[in-house]
């Protein structure tokens, strides 16, 4: 290839780096200024540069951009400063990137498959350069983060999943596939905006839906195989539930936002046990909502009980608690509750506030995951601090602003006793001389390491055991130095890592349960999830 066309291929390029000989080697001279740069010192040029910015969202554009221009210089930025740069290419800054993805546009990124394609959607796969894929992130818009419907504007969040996938579990870029589904939106504002880049109408339901979804996985199974990942993200909840039970006994699909989530909390409640007393089948739980997140945890954690005591579900269960938007969820209103709400519903009189559902269930673990801000009140946060000598405490819902409340009202409400964590990050409190870490329930630590375990096993089928696997993985690389600080996750910076032991032993789970197809198993799973990791540090080109 001549070097003109080397420069503009953002697997290849490398800037300044280029040496004198590759210079020479693939007729480059003149094209370059004269100086050689390191990338690591191209990293602190960027890293510099993306600094300046004060508005978050020019920074994640600048972040786009290189990765279009420079594929691994992008890669080894989002490695190397993760805790700085996971903000930026994820949210909360990516939420808004998508509420603007019309007029931040510029070269297409991922898949676009809308209801134009119906009929033709092995076609379009086949469109897309590379061939071996072996993660899909795919969305249809109509639950984007807290954000709601933004309909095809929604493909900022699989392109931005799939590089952490890349960043923090060591799959390679080529190897992932960001998809958005378009079959319309409800989003008026779009709709009525004559820049909107979606299909212009309201949303198919229904069988239309139903049947674009099916050519779809129907077409990627053709295409990929059997052991290639299909991640589902943000589609609004009946829909996610939907999708997950109809394709599981047939494709190997992941829902970050119900089983991810499960995943990282589960992980978090298996690390603060070494701060309170007791196993978990010794806790109550209380959840404040349940849909996606709610009912996807409180499944995993009466699992993880049944595994330890081998009491069967359907009684651990009854330690786990859900309130509603309706109230306390009991038998009595069996009836009229959505599918997956019924396993939850257990013999208790309704109540209808949830100070009066933690009075009357007395847990020891509040979990919020309503969406709704303020909602743990001094009232709530005390009534936990008088049953419990160390409440757990963990406000999930995001952004920070509907948190159901903030780090420091929990520590200061409970006189400095809470185990607290969040699904937003927030600062460390200082509490009468104290200085208390909270811990964030972030999926970033769970999906690209369950991922990497999947692939590396040829795994064929997700089973609930490997997210338990998953989450006992991340709750082990938890350290004293951590847990004295109140934290019950450990710190991002070794994320790499985490991942590859969190990798281990998911793909050892896929083994023992007989769903892998990379034969043999390799001896030392960690090692070999570390030896599987893409690399950013440029090639040399001879
Ligand atoms: P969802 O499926 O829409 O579920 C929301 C649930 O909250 C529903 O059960 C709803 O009740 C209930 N609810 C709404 N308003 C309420 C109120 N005022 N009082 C009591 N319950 C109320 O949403 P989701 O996907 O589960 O997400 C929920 C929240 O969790 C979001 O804020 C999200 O950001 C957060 N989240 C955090 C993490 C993390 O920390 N890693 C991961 C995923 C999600 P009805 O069923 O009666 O409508
Ligand atoms: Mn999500």
């Amino acid at each position: 290839a001549s070097g003109y066309t080397l420069l503009r291929d953002p697997h290849h390029h490398k800037g300044l780096a280029f040496t004198e000989k590759e210079r020479d080697a693939h007729y480059l001279r003149g094209l370059l200024p004269p100086a050689v740069l390191t990338q690591e010192l191209q990293e602190k040029k960027m890293m510099q540069n993306l600094r300046q910015y004060d508005v978050p969202l020019h920074k994640y554009m600048a972040m786009m951009d290189l990765q279009e221009r420079n594929e691994r210089l992008f890669y080894k930025l989002l490695i190397d400063n993760v805790e700085e740069l996971l903000p930026v290419v994820y949210t909360p800054t990516v939420g808004e990137a998508c509420q603007k993805y019309g007029s931040i546009f510029r070269r297409p990124q991922g898949l676009y498959i809308s209801l134009k394609e119906k009929g033709k959607i092995l076609e379009v796969l086949k469109n897309w350069p590379q061939r071996s894929i072996q993660v899909i992130v795919v969305t249809d818009g109509e639950r984007i983060l807290g954000l709601g419907d933004l309909g095809c504007q929604g493909m900022g969040i699989p392109v931005g999943k799939l590089s952490l996938y890349t960043a923090l579990g060591g799959l390679r870029p080529s190897a992932c596939l960001p998809v958005t589904i378009d079959v319309g939106t409800n989003n008026e504002k779009l709709l009525n905006d004559e820049f909107y880049i979606g299909i212009k109408h309201k949303r198919a339901t229904g069988q239309e839906y139903a049947e674009l979804l099916d050519e779809f996985m129907t077409a990627v199974k053709q295409n990929y195989g059997e052991k290639v990942l299909i991640q589902f993200e943000d589609f609004v909840n009946h829909n996610a539930f939907e999708l997950l039970s109809r394709y599981s006994s047939s494709h190997l699909v992941f829902n970050d936002d119900i089983q991810g989530t499960a995943s990282v909390v589960l992980a978090g409640l298996i690390a603060s046990l070494k701060l309170v007393s007791g196993r978990l089948a010794d806790h109550t739980f209380l959840f404040l909502g349940a849909g996606e997140a709610g009912t996807g945890i409180a499944e995993l954690i009466a699992l993880e009980m049944s595994k330890q005591t081998k009491a069967p579900l359907e009684e651990t269960r009854k330690k786990i608690w859900l309130v509603d938007s309706k109230g306390l969820i009991v038998k009595s209103r069996l009836g009229s509750l959505q599918h997956f709400k019924k396993p939850w519903a257990h013999e208790h009189e309704p109540v209808k506030e949830l100070l009066d559902a933690v009075k009357a269930i007395k847990p020891t673990v509040l979990i919020g995951s309503s969406g709704v801000g303020k909602t743990f009140t001094k009232e709530v946060v005390e009534a936990m601090a008088s049953l419990n000598e160390k409440p757990l405490i963990l406000a999930l819902s995001n952004p920070t602003s509907q948190s159901e409340c903030t780090a420091e009202e929990a520590y200061t409400w409970s006189k400095g006793r809470a185990i607290f964590a969040s699904g937003s990050p927030f600062e460390p409190v200082n509490y009468e001389g104290k200085v208390f870490v909270p811990g964030q329930a972030n999926n970033a630590y769970i999906f690209p390491g369950f991922g990497l375990g999947l692939i590396i096993s040829g795994a064929i089928r997700v089973h609930d055991n490997m997210l338990l696997a998953a989450s006992e993985a991340l709750a082990a690389q938890v350290t004293q130095e951590n847990f004295d600080k109140g934290m019950i996750y450990p710190p991002f910076t070794n994320i790499r890592k985490i991942s590859a032991h969190i990798a281990a032993n998911v793909a050892a789970k896929v083994y023992e349960l007989g769903l892998a197809s990379h034969l043999p198993r390799p001896k030392d799973l960690v090692k070999y999830a570390e030896s599987c990791m893409y690399s950013p540090v440029y090639r040399s080109y001879r």
